[in-house]
């Protein structure tokens, strides 16, 4: 924790989440890892905390607090060590929410924005689609539009929320001839005629539910468009810095937790008649990774710091993430073999957690992906701009 960052009030929110989660949540986190879903109770309970609503305005339930507390939020579900059911509760408060947040109009706010707030109403954000992910302007999705309705049709995958959630935010083509340009937002509830989902299983995140859905002929109002027709891939940009930078605060907080809870189980452990914390070998790795995580964990802090002033920090997050689920993977990897076999033991907690760091360097834009966005602004000098 860093006082350049924290003030007396952040600790005492850090505080009151952590016993929070111990609480409510950690009795549970076994069985949610193995059902796949998260129970409805624990939503409404994070809800009345006012949890998803930190960064939300107050006229519509929210707290409005600065970025800081997220990354609270971000830091103190990673050190329960289920990133499954992180990632339902952040794909909801930041990826759904956020469009709601700064798309959505009055009316749409008081729809979905305030019960999702009050955990009422789970969301989800629908942008990858089963023919491509990374390829965002590829997607085949249209929403045709038909006097004061538009008819949705297409397909969407790897979509965390995307079976128990109660509305979709999904992206669709309004102008498929126009490419990323012909790309708009739109709110569809879960029990529209023609939605249907599917949960896949997967490697890890397991306490999380990921659906792959179908849109048949869905009609919808034109009203439930968000934003302006069109403008859809700008607004998915503009949201990846924080949603980049979310799942970079995620990699640091899981790297600090994994080398805390193996450093002590090194001290704990003994062979040839010593601590296993004694072998030079061993302890260097712990010290590089140590760097490696204080450095990036700097970095995300600043990072943060910089778009809660408002900063278009597209690629410092881009960078953040890069680097840190990266990182995150690297302590994975040897925290699980500073474990040796009892790292690859489901009663250890290595083995989860080596499982869902994973996914760092794959959702919310592959590493690959990153690269590119970063060699196109400091080699050929692109400037991204935000879309609003
Ligand atoms: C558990 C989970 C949860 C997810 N949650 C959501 C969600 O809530 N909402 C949502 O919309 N999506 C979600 N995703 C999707 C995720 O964002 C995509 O999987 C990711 O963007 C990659 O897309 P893809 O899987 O189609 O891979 P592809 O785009 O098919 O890429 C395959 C490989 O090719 C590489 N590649 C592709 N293009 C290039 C290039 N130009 N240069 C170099 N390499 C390239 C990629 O890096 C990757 O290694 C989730 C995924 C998972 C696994």
């Amino acid at each position: 924790m860093s006082s350049i960052y924290f003030t007396e009030e952040h600790d005492f929110f850090r505080k009151s989440f952590q016993d929070f989660l111990q609480k409510e949540v950690v009795p549970h986190i076994e069985t949610w890892e193995k059902t796949g879903m998260i129970d409805r109770f624990i939503w409404e309970k994070m809800g009345e905390m006012g949890y998803f609503g930190i960064n939300c305005p107050e006229a519509y339930g929210g707290l409005d607090l600065d970025l800081f507390y997220t990354v609270i939020f971000l830091e103190e579900m990673q050190k329960i060590n289920s990133g499954g059911f992180a990632a339902a509760m952040w794909a909801h408060a930041y990826l759904a929410m956020t469009h709601l947040n700064k798309e959505g109009n009055h009316e749409q706010k008081e729809k979905y924005l305030s019960p999702s707030i009050s955990g009422e109403k789970i969301g989800c954000l629908c942008i990858t689609e089963p023919f491509g992910g990374s390829d965002v302007s590829g997607m085949r999705t249209t929403a045709v539009k038909k006097g004061e309705h538009y008819i949705i049709n297409g397909s969407k995958t790897f979509i965390t929320n995307g079976v128990c959630s109660d509305y979709l935010i999904i992206a669709a083509k309004t102008n498929p001839g126009l490419g990323n340009k012909g790309i708009s937002i739109f709110v569809i509830d879960r029990d529209t005629p023609g939605v249907s989902a599917t949960k896949l299983d997967k490697l890890g995140w397991r306490a999380s539910d990921t659906g792959e859905i179908a849109f048949t002929d869905v009609e919808i109002r034109a009203s439930n468009l968000m934003g302006e027709e069109n403008k859809g891939f700008g607004y998915i940009m503009q949201h990846f810095a924080l949603e980049r930078l979310v799942m970079a605060v995620n990699a640091h907080a899981r790297s600090e937790w994994a080398l805390e809870y193996t450093i002590q189980y090194m001290k704990d452990r003994t062979a040839f008649g010593q601590s296993i914390s004694k072998f030079q070998a061993l302890r260097h790795k712990v010290a590089q990774l140590t760097a490696e995580v204080e450095v990036s964990k700097s970095f995300n802090y600043q990072t943060a710091q910089r778009l809660d002033k408002g900063e278009y920090v597209v690629k410092e997050a881009t960078m953040a993430k890069l680097i840190t689920t990266k990182v995150a993977d690297d302590v994975a990897y040897e925290c699980l073999q500073l474990l040796g076999g009892y790292g690859y033991m489901e009663d250890y907690p290595m083995a989860r957690l080596f499982r869902d760091s994973r996914l760092g360097p794959i959702g919310g834009g592959t590493s690959e992906i990153l690269r590119e966005i970063i060699a196109k602004m400091v080699i050929d000098g692109k400037d991204y701009k935000p879309a609003t």
